[in-house]
């Protein structure tokens, strides 16, 4: 389970080292401790694109329901509206490095490495 506690925090997910960016966004293409190439196969980032959209699905009907729960009967719709729509914007920017890390996890938890995952072999 470490390898979500290191996801959450940026970090190579199968040793724990940091850092595994060059900027928010931009990932190294190997882990500078143990080798791994992160982007194991074409279309790996597929997997880090669907946790960050439930995530911020999650995240409106929870912010959404809450808001509507709170404020019930006379609920701001405009403030409600402006406050998710603006979330939906920023969240996924800021959170799709750490859905890149926890899809590694998450990858790297059924789905061990080979010799074809590391850099040099
Ligand atoms: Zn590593």
């Amino acid at each position: 389970m470490h390898q979500f506690r290191w996801a959450l925090t940026r970090r190579c997910p199968r040793c724990g080292h940091k850092p595994v960016f060059e900027s928010w966004y931009r990932m190294t293409t190997t882990c500078g401790e143990c080798d791994l190439l992160f982007e194991r196969e074409p279309g790996y980032w597929v997997g880090a694109m669907t946790i960050n959209t439930a995530v911020i699905a999650l995240l409106f009907l929870g912010t959404f329901g809450t808001a509507v729960w709170l404020t019930w009967p006379d609920p701001p719709w405009a403030w409600i509206a402006a406050g998710v729509v603006g979330m939906n914007l920023l969240f996924p920017v800021f959170f799709y490095p750490f859905a890149k890390t926890l899809w590694m996890a998450i990858d790297l938890t059924f789905q061990k490495v080979t010799d074809q995952d590391e850099f040099g072999s």
